[in-house]
């Protein structure tokens, strides 16, 4: 393949230039676009847009107040609600088959919502493609970025391209390259921490009239000490079910690999689960495993010409469903600091990091507490009682 290198000085040295098209980057933005300043975003994959339905992982996520502020910010608050389902509480399946709902709240107003979350990077990428201020650059990936030099350099399908922006935000998920090279040669720390457990996603489908097999409105949950099921609703009646195992062990995704023991499985911890999923042998074949981590970082920004945000600088597992509100509330302080400090960037990016990075911190523990808690903890009488209590 030909390399085309496209020198530094051709780039807009007067953009910012955000690399990762996920939730968080495209959510910035539009945020930033509607402030007025010209934005380049950077995605290593396609267009996720023009993918056929259907590829990809269909994950759903919960989401919270504290993501809806960064909807809200740019203007798409309403329009995501429009696309997501209410979930008021938690409907926990007990081994038996039996069922207890626990609300989420004593008003109304807490509730979760389930939202797609390629229906929702979609939104979030048309939106930021609209607006004049925002270019979109597909099959670009961050191989190296030069600090001295204030240049990003990114492999495409036409060669190696290099821009130099006015400044980088680093928002391209859990194994961030930005990270990477925003903290090579200096003092900074990394942990990351793998789970001992996978998961695979499921899909449980609607009725032939579109209504839901089990309660549309909340989240359910299956605890089991050996694994666990939760599932968000869609819009079309279907679920999407997260069934988290051991990577190894007895029952683990190891062992769990034939049809007879898939089905094993099922009619060992969920046998009310079994009848309503009818496909479940071709799903776990097609379905890939996916791993979980927690990452924790800092320094999260360089000077005043990089900072990084959501899974970027602090992944959490999913157990506590804050991951993408928190990346979300990432946009919001960073913002709200680049508007408090507007001619002095290195001044925003700490005030920033010093804002959120005990947040996440505080989050990355209690996402690891959550998991023993969605497995055990609902199911005890201990935490029914509290819960009534609570509710009282
Ligand atoms: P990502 O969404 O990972 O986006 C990063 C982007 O950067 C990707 O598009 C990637 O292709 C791109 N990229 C990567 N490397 C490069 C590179 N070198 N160059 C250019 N681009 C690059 N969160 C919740 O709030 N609620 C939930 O209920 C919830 N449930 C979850 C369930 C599961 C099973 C999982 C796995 C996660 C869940 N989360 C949840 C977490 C949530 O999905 C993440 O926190 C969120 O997606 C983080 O957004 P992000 O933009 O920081 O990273």
């Amino acid at each position: 393949m030909t390399t085309a290198i496209k020198p530094a000085q051709d780039a807009d040295s007067t953009r910012i230039a955000i690399v990762g098209g996920g939730l968080a980057g495209s959510l910035l933005a539009l945020a930033l676009a509607r402030q007025g300043h010209g934005v380049d975003l950077y995605e290593r994959r396609p267009d996720p847009r023009r993918q056929s339905a259907g590829a990809g992982r269909s994950i759903n996520l919960g989401l919270s107040k504290r993501g809806m502020q960064g909807l809200r910010m740019v203007g798409l608050l309403d329009d995501v609600l429009a696309r997501s389902v209410v979930m008021s509480g938690r409907v926990i399946h007990a081994p038996d088959g039996s069922t207890r709902y626990q609300a989420y709240g004593k008003d109304a107003g807490e509730v979760l919502h389930s939202i797609d979350r390629n229906e929702l990077n979609h939104l979030l990428l048309d939106r930021a493609q609209q607006h004049p201020q925002v270019r979109l650059h597909f099959e670009h990936r961050l191989v190296r970025a030069d600090k001295a030099n204030r240049t990003l350099e990114f492999d495409t399908p036409d060669g190696s391209v290099t821009v130099q922006p006015l400044w980088v935000a680093g928002a391209d998920g859990a194994f961030s390259a930005m990270r990477r090279e925003l903290q090579h040669g200096e003092r900074a720390d990394y942990h990351q921490e793998y789970l001992e457990w996978g998961y695979k996603e499921l899909t449980l489908a609607a009725r032939p009239d579109g209504s839901s097999v089990i309660e549309l409105t909340a989240l359910h949950v299956w605890p089991r000490s050996h694994c666990l099921f939760v599932s968000h609703p869609n819009l079309d009646g279907s679920h999407t079910l997260t069934l988290f195992l051991p990577f190894e062990g007895e029952e683990s995704f190891a062992t769990v690999r034939t049809p007879e023991q898939v089905s094993a499985l099922f009619a060992k911890y969920f046998p009310d689960l079994l009848p309503l999923l009818p496909g479940l042998l071709d799903q776990w074949e097609r379905h890939p495993t996916g791993s979980l981590i927690t990452t924790r970082t800092a320094p999260w920004r360089f000077g005043d010409w990089a900072v990084l945000l959501g899974d970027a600088c602090h992944a959490v597992y999913p157990f506590y469903g804050q991951g993408m509100n928190s990346a979300f509330e990432d946009c919001c302080v960073l913002m709200a600091a680049l508007a408090d400090q507007p001619k002095d960037l290195a001044a925003a990016f700490s005030r920033y990091e010093q804002q959120r990075r005990p947040h996440t911190d505080v989050l990355a523990e209690l996402s690891k507490a959550n998991f023993v808690e969605l497995r055990q903890k609902v199911q005890s009488p201990w935490f029914i009682a509290r819960k009534r209590l609570d509710l009282a």
